[in-house]
């Protein structure tokens, strides 16, 4: 199915520049290159590395800078009139270049739409516009006693919109699940320019869930401008364990059976041997080998202990060896350190994460193949891959596989897309799924047909029908 092709003529661009200026007030539509080249990458490698070489993958015309729900619809409807892309912008901290406008057209940043509109102490729930920053949020809620229990590690960088389009996970999801599981309703304007409401409350029998389809979407069906948000209260203890497993398969089992019997830790983060050695060692400060696994419980401490005791005893029986706690503490102090130098690659480095999510009838078929597609075909570019397991689920988990060459040289380019491309097609071929939490964008997008068969022209379909004219930030997720 192909679609119109949507361009901006420079008519175009000018009479929707006049028409934008007196919907949403001069001072928030942007023509200015300087101030639009912030918008040109997200954190997605090949965004990153054709910005430094001055070929950006995508460069906006136009930004808006939103201040409310109707400046969003108003920017839609007018785009729509004009044919015109628009690519929704929200924190930038997206790892697959979905907020860059590869199509150019409108870059719609969202982050002026900052209201914390409601906290409903009693339902425990939130509901906030897009734009609000994950951390700020956080701040305001844990002044009352209250989290949202999606903290990703990007929680400086990100925005509540982002957090549900790009179907994120956060480190505490295998106690409170992902933001899928965290929404309740949303409002979002569709491309036609109308701002709707989903059903106020997840569980209910009138229909379809629409909230749903919006999760995950990546700005592809619409804009999300607000969101409801289930909350918990600060637990009042937090537990953290150290144990190390004398294998992957040993570490996998003794989980699964933990999940299986009604535990539930806030975090399992479980380091294979070379991540153990290379990512978490170095970051807490330990010369640490095995399957080291940090674990945490919480709640009230009776909960936090029973649970803690529970997983130690059964990890011990699956031959585990228990650590000091102050190890889960560490990590949990550092654990955005991850995420910067030194412990973060830069360029002229090429780095990804390859995850993947499976059933653990699957899970290790799934391990083992991105291990021998990208780690010993790659040795002689010097590429290193870490992996690591931290989101589960009663039926299965996901690996978090960090690579990373030193030094991509000339045709950096070429070899970041075959990484990927060996990596993906392993994952699909040991049956996982290409991606447990980061998104599609333009990373992941030429696989859509291989992970989805014909039912991508079902999600086509619903494309097609509520985006016409295919403004919606075209390039992504394949549609
Ligand atoms: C250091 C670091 C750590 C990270 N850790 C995690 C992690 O632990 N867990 C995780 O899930 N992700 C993580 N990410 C990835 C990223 O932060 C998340 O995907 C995040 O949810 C993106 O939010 P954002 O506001 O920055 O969205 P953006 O990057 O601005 O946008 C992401 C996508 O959503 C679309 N979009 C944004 N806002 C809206 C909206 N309101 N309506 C419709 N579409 C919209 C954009 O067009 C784009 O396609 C990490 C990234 C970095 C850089």
């Amino acid at each position: 199915m192909q679609g119109r092709d949507v361009s901006l003529s420079a008519t175009g661009t000018e009479a929707l520049v006049g028409d934008l200026r007196d919907a949403v007030g001069a001072d928030a539509v942007v023509t200015d290159p300087v101030r639009l080249e912030p918008y040109s990458a997200d954190t997605y490698w090949k965004a990153l590395a054709a910005r430094a070489a001055g070929t950006p993958l995508g460069r906006a015309e136009i930004a808006v800078l939103a201040r409310s729900e109707d400046d969003v619809a108003a920017t839609l409807r007018l785009a729509n009139r004009h044919l015109v892309p628009v690519v929704p912008w929200g924190g930038g901290s997206g790892s697959q270049g979905g907020a860059v406008a590869a199509g150019g057209g409108v870059v719609l940043d969202l982050t002026g739409l900052d209201k914390v509109v409601e906290v409903d102490e009693r339902s425990l729930t939130v509901t906030a516009e897009a734009g609000v920053n994950g951390r700020r949020l956080e701040r305001e809620l844990n002044e009352r006693g209250l989290m949202l229990p999606h903290y990703p590690a990007s929680v400086d960088l990100a925005t509540v919109g982002g957090y549900v389009a790009a179907r994120g996970s956060g480190v505490l999801s295998t106690r409170y699940g992902k933001i899928e599981d965290l929404v309740l309703s949303l409002r979002v304007a569709v491309p036609t320019g109308e701002l709707i409401d989903t059903v106020r409350v997840p569980r209910h029998a009138v229909g379809p869930d629409l909230t749903q389809l919006f999760v995950g979407s990546e700005g592809t069906l619409g804009v999300i401008t607000r969101a409801t948000l289930q909350l918990v209260p600060l637990p009042a203890a937090r537990r953290f364990e150290a144990v190390s497993f004398p294998s992957l398969e040993e570490g996998i089992a003794a989980i699964r059976a933990a999940l299986a019997r009604g535990y539930r830790p806030s975090v399992v983060r479980m380091y294979d041997e070379v991540a153990t050695r290379l990512s978490l060692g170095p970051v807490v400060g330990e010369d640490l080998d095995g399957v080291c696994t940090l674990l945490c419980f919480e709640g009230d401490a009776g909960v936090a202990d029973a649970e803690a005791d529970g997983v130690i005893a059964l990890a011990v029986a699956h031959g585990a060896s228990v650590l000091p706690r102050r190890l889960g503490e560490i990590w949990w102090d550092r654990r955005y350190d991850f995420y910067r130098p030194p412990h973060h690659p830069e360029l002229p480095a090429i780095w990804g994460t390859i995850e993947a999510v499976a059933t653990y009838s699957r899970i290790h078929d799934v391990y083992r193949a991105v291990r021998a597609a990208i780690d010993g075909p790659y040795a002689a570019e010097g590429l290193t891959l870490r992996v690591h397991l931290s989101h589960w689920y009663p039926w299965g988990t996901m690996i978090y596989g960090r690579f990373v060459v030193p030094d991509g040289g000339p045709d950096a380019t070429a070899l970041h897309d075959r990484i990927w491309a060996d990596g993906v097609h392993a994952i699909l071929a040991a049956g996982g799924v290409m991606n447990d939490h980061h998104g599609v964008g333009l990373k992941l997008a030429p696989y859509m047909r291989d992970q989805y068969g014909p039912a991508l022209d079902t999600l086509r379909r619903i494309k097609e029908s509520l985006d016409p004219n295919r403004i919606m930030n075209p390039g992504k997720l394949d549609l």
